[in-house]
């Protein structure tokens, strides 16, 4: 199965990926997160990366094309599922282009709604333990000790692109840039639409039902 999830930063897409990935046992490719690690492997992809990243801004696409279009070529045949990729129409159009090249589509694409307004108070409430990774949000999952790590202690940090300013400008950014790629696959893919308001276990159920449904779109 080959899905892309589409919503705006902070609709949940790396939690319903995580589902996806414990139901239909593919892999989950997030853009972010491949961004993320070259940024701390130090490699030149992850320079060139650094300032588009920290102030809200696009990767440009012939960059994110070509990461992802290596890390697609490398996915297990149970398939994927896309985060934060394409999140622009040329970056759906190549992405296209690549897969048909091996005789292949994307089977489904989810797009998560929500609104502005809970997206900011998600995002930018939400800290994370450098050393393991944890995540907490500062009113809906508090730490055992205010400011530190349930696992180790440690300091939590906010990420530079979760700051109220930054996050203002992604969610600029999404509704300017990454928007019309719903509109591009109406065109050209089953596109299934999902409310992403709710509790992240009622999202998910709706998902996986809508999924498993998927053979009559
Ligand atoms: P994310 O964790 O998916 O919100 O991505 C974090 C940041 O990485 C974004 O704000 C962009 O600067 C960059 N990024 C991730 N995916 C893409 C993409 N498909 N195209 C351009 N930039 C991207």
């Amino acid at each position: 199965m080959r899905v892309v999830l589409l919503g705006a930063p902070g609709a949940g897409k790396g939690t319903q990926c995580k589902r996806m990935v414990d139901k239909y046992n593919v892999q989950h490719l997030s853009s972010g997160d491949i961004l993320r690690t070259e940024r701390a492997e130090g490699t030149e992809l992850g320079a060139q990366a650094q300032d588009y990243m920290d102030s809200g801004r696009l990767v440009p696409d012939d960059l994110i094309v070509k990461m992802m279009a290596g890390a697609v070529a490398k996915a297990p045949e149970s398939g994927y599922v896309l985060d934060g990729f394409p999140r622009t129409v040329n970056q759906a159009e190549e992405l296209d282009k690549s897969l048909a090249s091996d005789g292949r589509k994307i089977d489904a694409v989810v797009n998560l709604q929500i609104d502005d307004s809970i997206i900011m108070e998600r995002m930018t409430g939400r800290r994370s333990c450098p050393k393991c990774g944890a995540i907490y949000h500062v009113k809906n999952l508090k730490p055992k000790v205010e400011g530190k790590c349930d696992n180790d202690g440690e300091e939590l940090m906010q990420r530079p692109d979760d700051k109220p300013e930054v996050v203002k400008k992604r969610l600029e950014t999404y509704h300017e840039q990454t928007e019309p790629v719903v509109g591009y696959y109406k065109q050209h893919a089953c596109v299934l639409e999902v409310d992403a308001s709710a509790a992240a276990d009622e999202v998910g159920t709706k998902l996986v039902a809508m999924l498993d449904a998927l053979a009559g779109c």
